[in-house]
């Protein structure tokens, strides 16, 4: 028996996602769920790829480029349960909000999507393809496993992170960089017989100062900006001279730059502070990488780097878009249309892909993250009621 597609069968779901945890790489038991209710809902196609993203689709009626929807499968730690004012895993739903750790990111809207899409079975003017994805909270390996293996093919993306019901057309990218410093490790009562990789540390800084204050920035977006995070020595003793020093560089970046650009200005800007290094001494600017380990097994060395995008503003999709959701209250209104301050998904559809991505989600992005995570249930309804519209109208705009 198909389940109604309906926003109340959507909360429930929704409150059930919640109560089952789930980092980034421990996605398992919410994929499994999420599979079930797409089969549930009547959607098509229902598979799970290699990287444990879940995918199903709600066919149309016309051949207009299919809208992909997609939301995360994984959430951030929950901290300390004293913490909250209700149960993390409560999915409880009281004074009118749904709570709980994922309510608004994302399993709130990950629900919507996932039936306004069943819903449209059969109406769309395209296929309306559904792809939550793993690994999101950690640079995005999913969405990226997802569109470099050709799996799927959408005209258009629409990112559940939550807007408040805005339309929301871009962010900064993250990138983290390391600029590891190398000498000879020695007794620090015998300076002579070692070689400090600490001495090359106050010229790093300085070039990481100077590179900051040249940073770009975008009208839309906003500026580009760099700071050192964490300065690590190895081996780690105050008696000891280290051969190694590490300085950790946070960059928050335009949605043009690579790692191979960002590399090359971090050690532009150390040479120009570093005209000779002394010898037995040397440093190597590199992106920082992380080990990640899907649950169905996929093991990734990845590069720190998520992209960031932007949508031009006179782009079809973005005006249609913000015409059919309206503004709350004032249906008349267009939508807002503005960027998230938070990286997304959208950074691999739009910024390397190509596609023409948008968000639109119900929630307020200021408790992402937090311990009073919620999601205002009118608010999901009244989001719930226009996704359909903006589907259309975005598939429409395309044809
Ligand atoms: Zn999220």
């Amino acid at each position: 028996m198909v389940k109604e597609p309906t926003f109340d069968n959507a909360m429930a779901f929704a409150a059930d996602l919640i109560a089952i945890p789930g980092l980034s790489g421990e996605e398992g038991d919410v994929a499994r769920c999420v599979f079930q209710e797409m089969v549930a809902v009547g959607l098509e196609d229902v598979r799970v790829d290699d990287a444990g993203n879940v995918i199903g689709v709600a066919r149309g009626c016309g051949d207009a480029p299919a809208a992909m929807l997609s939301c995360h499968l994984d959430v951030v730690a929950e901290g300390d349960h004293s913490e909250w004012e209700v149960p993390p895993f409560s999915g409880e739903v009281s004074d009118g909000f749904l709570h709980g750790r994922g309510a608004m990111d994302i399993k709130g809207p990950l629900a919507l999507q996932t039936y306004v899409a069943a819903s449209m079975k059969g109406e769309a003017p395209g296929d309306v393809i559904v792809a939550h994805t793993v690994y999101e909270e950690r640079g995005g390996l999913g969405m990226k496993h997802l569109l470099e293996s050709g799996d799927v093919k959408p005209g258009v993306v629409i990112i559940g992170e939550s807007t408040h019901g805005d339309i929301c057309i871009g962010h900064r990218g993250r990138a983290e960089l390391e600029v590891v410093m190398t000498g000879v490790a020695g007794h620090a009562s015998a300076p002579e017989r070692a070689a400090n990789a600490l001495d090359l540390l106050s010229d790093v800084l300085l070039a990481v100062r100077d590179l900051a204050a040249s940073q770009e920035s975008d009208e839309v977006l906003g500026a580009a900006s760099l700071i050192a995070t964490m300065v690590d020595v190895l081996p780690q003793s105050r008696n000891v001279i280290p051969d190694q020093a590490i300085v950790a560089l946070d960059w928050r970046i335009l949605p043009h730059d690579d790692h191979e650009s960002l590399v090359k200005r971090v050690r532009e800007a150390i040479e120009s502070r570093i005209q000779s290094v002394p010898d037995a001494l040397a440093y190597e600017v590199r992106m920082a990488t992380e080990r990640q380990v899907t649950y169905t097994g996929i093991v990734a060395d990845r590069n720190l780097f998520t992209p960031g995008f932007l949508m031009d503003l006179s782009h079809p999709v973005v005006g249609a878009a913000a015409r059919a959701v309206g503004q709350r209250g004032a249906a008349d209104e267009a939508a807002e249309v503005r960027p998230w301050t938070f990286a997304t998904d959208g950074g691999w559809s739009r910024g390397v892909h190509g596609i023409p991505t948008i968000g639109f989600a119900p929630g307020e992005e200021r408790f992402a993250h937090t311990n009073r995570e919620r999601l205002l249930v009118e608010e999901a309804r009244w989001g719930f009621e226009r996704y359909p519209g903006l589907i259309s109208s975005v598939q429409t705009a395309l044809n």
